[in-house]
């Protein structure tokens, strides 16, 4: 994480950088995700509930889970669904949690395309460490909204300043997008 200085030293913009990220709500940000800790007290999909949605980044919030933009996105728009519950298994989910689960990753797939025309989409879920899950304790569902040529140019811009610039853009566009229940 660098300071938010403006790369290419043009005048006003890091004013306008500051307008658009703000990065004393998103403080985790800093820590990256090795800061989290295997219990529920750290578990970062068991806090973001217990704060606003706007420190969170919660899309949307439903009976049993809820929507949160990954604070470290393969893509911008980049979604987790999460069931409220800290348990760690697809197959941990009750019916109910099921049925929601998979609502949730279609409204969410729905409101993408809405507010920014992804041409493809990946799903999925990485179960357990070996699995890849970089919070194996807490399940969740990624939503990344692909563009045709975003795996050529994304590594190359996709550092952190340049995607958490987006952060709350984002957040705001998906949230106003969804739909009301
Ligand atoms: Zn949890």
């Amino acid at each position: 994480m660098t300071e938010q200085t403006d790369d290419f030293e043009l005048a006003g913009v890091p004013d306008a950088f500051q307008r658009l990220w703000t990065p004393h709500r998103l403080a985790y940000i800093k820590g990256g995700q090795g800061q989290f800790g295997k219990g529920e007290q750290d578990c970062p999909f068991c806090l973001a509930p217990t704060r606003s949605d706007a420190d969170s980044l919660i899309v949307h919030r439903g009976e049993s889970c809820f929507v949160v933009l990954n604070l470290f996105p393969y893509n911008p728009g980049h979604l987790l669904v999460c069931p409220y519950r800290h348990i760690p298994d697809y197959t941990d989910l009750t019916v109910a949690e099921t049925a929601e689960f998979a609502e949730l990753t279609q409204t969410g797939m729905r409101v993408l395309r809405s507010v920014a025309n992804p041409s493809g989409f990946n799903l999925g879920m990485n179960q357990g460490v070996t699995g890849g899950a970089g919070v194996a304790a807490h399940l969740h569902q990624h939503i990344v909204p692909r563009w045709g040529g975003d795996g050529n140019f994304l590594p190359i811009i996709a550092q952190t300043k340049a995607i958490t610039q987006t952060l709350a853009e984002v957040w705001d566009q998906v949230r106003s997008a969804w739909p009301e229940d």
